[in-house]
């Protein structure tokens, strides 16, 4: 059956998922309408998936679609933003009527958990690729910035990484995934909550897309910091705790796509920060501390000190 460009927006994109009455006027005119609420700041990202580059070709529709709205839900929980509004660019290589079902089933299903409305995109022919741009809002002062760790504060992180790239491994060596496993990597869970509960309590925050070194040194250089850490704090997964160490460590320190949060605070609102997200979904572990001049360094359990490499994924670098 063929498809055109409207049917495709009319059929998957227009009149689904939550309304919301900030959106004035949505899907179909040339431009969306927005009202963010007084005394807000808008809080904008956008992020593309390639397929291929970011995704396995095999992916699922479900899960890319999911993907591709987490990635930015967690963009937007790094900055302690409560997520609005989402644009939607896709280019398809065909209309695939049961793909773009899945895709927008996919789609509709995370946007619903966190009250993100779809207002607009742009639908156009050639390489799959997956570009959405979100919104939301963030009380002034509130915001959760890469640049505002400070000597002293505590480092925590969400959740057990390394997951999300133990996943892509063994996909990649063909081996059988475990389905808890692969969830961590096709559908991950933006820590939307947590990074709501962080705002104004935390000094900085980033979420974990390239590795936990390597979006973690993005922080110290953005707040001209220096960080010690405490490895064996870092919490394993099951799946992570069944490996050779050095390879559970490798996994942890450099693996990424876990979308967990990686954020500092000062000693003083430790405990009201604690108390603040004790009632959510994920738990927080403290695994180091900021310290005054550059670099990372860790400690073993035994008192050890170690520079460890970081290896973050950089599309051009590694290109
Ligand atoms: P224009 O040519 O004026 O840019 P389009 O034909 O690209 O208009 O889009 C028509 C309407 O459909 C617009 O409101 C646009 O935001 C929306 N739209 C297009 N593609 C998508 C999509 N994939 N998801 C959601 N809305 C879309
Ligand atoms: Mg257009």
């Amino acid at each position: 059956m063929s498809c055109s460009e409207f049917d495709i927006i009319e059929r998957f994109f227009r009149h689904r998922g939550v309304q919301r009455e900030d959106v004035v006027l949505g899907v179909g005119d040339d431009a969306a309408l927005l009202q963010p609420p007084a005394g807000r700041l808008l809080v904008s990202a956008v992020d593309t998936l390639v397929a291929g580059r970011h995704f396995p070709l095999q992916t699922a529709a479900f899960d890319i679609a999911w993907k591709a709205l987490a990635v930015n839900l967690s963009d937007l929980a790094a900055m302690g933003a409560t997520p609005a509004w989402a644009l939607l660019a896709l280019t398809l290589p065909e209309p695939d009527l049961r793909w773009l079902e899945g895709f927008a089933d996919g789609f509709f299903a995370l946007a619903e958990q966190h009250a993100v409305a779809l207002v607009g995109g742009d639908t156009t022919r050639g390489p799959l690729s997956i570009s959405i741009q979100l919104q939301g809002f963030v009380e002034p002062g509130r915001a959760l910035r890469r640049d505002a760790a400070r000597p002293g504060d505590a480092i925590f992180v969400s959740g057990t990484p390394g997951d999300a790239a133990l996943a892509l491994q063994q996909l990649q060596s063909g081996a059988v995934v475990d389905a808890d496993l692969l969830a961590r990597l096709n559908r991950p869970q933006p820590r939307v909550a947590l990074g709501q509960a962080l705002a104004g309590l935390a000094a900085a925050a980033i979420d974990i897309s390239d590795g936990l070194l390597a979006d973690l040194g993005h922080l110290l250089n953005a707040s001209a910091c220096a960080a010690r850490l405490w490895p064996q704090r870092l919490p394993r997964s099951a799946a992570l705790q069944a490996l050779p160490e050095a390879q559970a460590q490798a996994l942890q320190f450099n693996g990424g796509d876990d979308y967990e949060l990686c954020f500092t605070v000062p000693a003083a609102r430790r405990e009201a920060l604690l108390a603040a997200v004790a009632g959510l979904a994920v738990t927080v572990r403290e695994i180091g501390v900021i310290e005054a001049g550059s670099g990372l360094v860790c400690e073993s359990a035994d008192g050890q000190c170690f520079s460890p490499r970081a290896a973050g994924f950089d599309h051009f670098r590694d290109a």
